[in-house]
């Protein structure tokens, strides 16, 4: 599905300058500390593989939302120390990422040496896709990498425009790795395939769920979503959140399911609060017994037997979204212990979305995880069963 891109081991890259573009949109505290680092991390294979090939390394990312203008607060200069670091090797810091003074720091740069670019959106035509800014940006390289993988569903002059003024454009690792474990779990999977899909609204998802009903086996409804299809299938769920808007595409899709021979779960139990609140009192019912004055908050013991169940025999695993409201210590009992599941399954697992990335490093079971997606949006968009922009930027193999 995706091979017929150019990759970064395609190309010759010994003494070229190599203009990548990496998602370094990382997570600050108050006082301007990157509290993760794991996108930095993650590009390091691409960065190492063009210091030993000899390249110049020009590194471009966007951080935050500074909506077209400079902000102290939105600097990627941060992230340039912690690269340092990382690398063990000096990394030069650039006070913009066009214009006439990095134009020179560039053109002084020598073979092995690294810049990293000031924010992108600190101009607003990267988000405009304006093409006068994506030459800008083209001239800094002779050869243009796309590493975002987070970023690679939004059509901005660095991930889309920029295809037409510098070739070849090519595919950096850790877009290859996303696209990689992608096509192992839902283009070319092995069966049987099990999706647990969470969160809270069914709406959001519904793009998900519908193209998951193409290319799995098996699906479970997790998270508030699952009063949704309880409540429209005509039984009560207390005071738990319900989309009713979204009645008739639940029935839908139960009905989808079941000519698909998909086999559909929803949780049996919930541990219910009444409110969401640390110091609620909770009760872990069947969902037949929720009563009004009742939320219910997290999948209780006898949904998480049922999910041991479900994953006994999967090969493949996929999860997005949070079982309940997993922020609170009441309620994160189902979400922790999903994670624990599919870490100990010997399927392939890949897992991706915010709140379940932070769930799995939470529970401390990343190392049990085939594949954590770094990219939250475009992982979601790749599960609708949509392409992504950027792939139209990368060149062809055969071009
Ligand atoms: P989403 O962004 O759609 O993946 O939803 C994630 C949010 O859903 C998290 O903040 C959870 O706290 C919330 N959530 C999960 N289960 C429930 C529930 N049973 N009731 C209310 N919110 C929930």
């Amino acid at each position: 599905m995706f091979d017929g891109y150019l990759t970064l081991g395609d190309v010759d890259v010994k003494g070229k300058r190599v203009l990548v573009r990496v998602d370094y949109n990382v997570p600050l505290d108050e006082f301007g500390n990157i509290v993760d680092d794991v996108r930095i991390r993650e590009t390091i294979p691409t960065i190492n593989c063009l210091l030993d090939k000899n390249a110049k390394v020009i590194l471009a990312s966007h951080l935050g939302r500074p909506k077209g203008e400079r902000n102290p607060k939105y600097s990627l200069k941060p992230v340039a120390e912690r690269l340092k670091r990382l690398l063990e090797t000096e990394v030069k810091f650039a006070p913009d990422c066009v214009g006439e003074e990095v134009e020179k720091m560039v053109n002084s740069m020598k073979e092995g040496e690294i810049i990293l670019l000031e924010n992108l959106r600190f101009h607003k035509e990267e988000e405009e896709n304006d093409p006068s800014f994506a030459k800008a940006l083209a001239s800094l390289g002779d050869i243009y990498v796309i590493d975002a993988f987070g970023t690679c569903h939004r059509k901005h002059a660095s991930m889309y425009g920029i295809k037409d003024f510098i070739n070849p454009v090519v595919m950096g690792f850790l877009l290859e790795r996303e696209l990689k474990y992608f096509e192992q779990a839902l283009v070319n999977p092995e069966r049987p395939v099990v999706a647990f899909i969470g969160g809270a609204k069914v709406s959001s998802k519904l793009g998900i769920i519908k193209h998951l009903l193409n290319k799995v086996d098996k699906i479970f409804i997790g998270g508030a979503m699952a009063f949704t299809f309880i409540k429209a299938m005509g039984y009560h769920t207390g005071s738990s959140l319900v989309e009713e808007d979204m009645f008739e595409e639940a029935l839908y899709v139960l009905e989808e399911a079941k000519k698909r021979d998909v086999k559909f779960y929803l949780p049996v139990d919930f541990v219910c609060g009444k409110e969401i609140s640390e110091k609620t009192p909770v009760i872990e019912v069947p969902w037949q017994e929720i009563t009004d004055d009742w939320i219910g908050l997290d999948i209780g013991k006898a949904s998480i037997q049922l999910i041991k169940e479900i994953i006994k025999d999967a090969q493949t695993i996929v999860w997005n979204g949070p079982m309940g409201v997993f922020e609170i210590d009441q309620f994160k009992t189902g979400t922790f212990s999903l994670a624990h599941e599919i870490a100990n399954s010997p399927a392939l697992s890949i897992a991706g979305g915010g709140d379940t990335d932070y769930a799995i490093h939470k529970a401390g079971v990343v190392d049990g995880i085939s594949y954590i997606s770094t990219g939250g949006g475009a992982f979601l968009k790749l599960l609708e069963g949509k392409t992504l922009p950027c792939l139209n930027a990368i060149t062809n193999k055969t071009s």
